[in-house]
């Protein structure tokens, strides 16, 4: 059985060839917006409408297997590694997003300084910034490219397949992703 089939029966999801080819599709290109996705899910299964593809990405999404990140100011963007609470760097100039492991561990982000007595799931970060690409295109085409304050993490870091056992944010993954379920259904 495929994972992606797997995955949404553990979800007690329906398996369907909008879903699936949905899965599919983020998982090629993570971090893609909604349009990027139904684009590649038409091109893929042709006849499937853009309400279909948005309507699948939200119950995908509500169910832990995906998760959105809303940057300010831009549209939402989607990715299949979920519950790991990472982070993101995102290139003010050219928009490209990467991962970027939390710098102290899986999930010490959740503890905040004071909590106010909430119950703590989620924390979400993200470096803006400009890319290696955009800071070298603008080296080259001014000469001056030293800017203080540009992130400069190496983005080298693939998005993980969640799907992929021994990941050792695996087992937390899976607890948080039915916790969020559970909660937002
Ligand atoms: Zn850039
Ligand atoms: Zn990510």
């Amino acid at each position: 059985m495929p994972l992606t089939t797997m995955l949404l029966r553990q979800h007690g999801l329906a398996v369907t060839a909008q879903r699936l080819a949905v899965l599919r599709a983020v998982s090629d290109r993570a971090h893609s917006t909604a349009d990027d996705i139904d684009r590649a899910v038409r091109a893929e299964i042709g006849a499937i409408s853009r309400q279909a593809v948005y309507d699948a990405l939200s119950v995908l999404t509500d169910k832990g297997l995906l998760r959105r990140i809303q940057p300010a100011r831009s549209p939402a963007r989607y990715e299949n590694r979920v519950g790991d609470n990472h982070h993101h760097l995102i290139c003010r100039t050219c928009g490209r997003m990467v991962d970027v492991d939390c710098a102290i561990g899986i999930t010490p982000c959740l503890t905040a300084a004071d909590d106010a007595g909430y119950e703590i799931d989620e924390a979400e970060v993200i470096y803006w910034g400009r890319c290696p690409e955009c800071v070298a295109a603008t080296s080259a085409s001014s000469g001056n490219g030293k800017r203080t304050g540009s992130v400069r993490h190496e983005p080298g870091h693939t998005a993980l397949n969640p799907e992929q056992p021994g990941s050792r944010a695996n087992r937390h993954q899976k607890e948080t992703a039915r916790q969020k379920g559970d909660r937002r259904v």
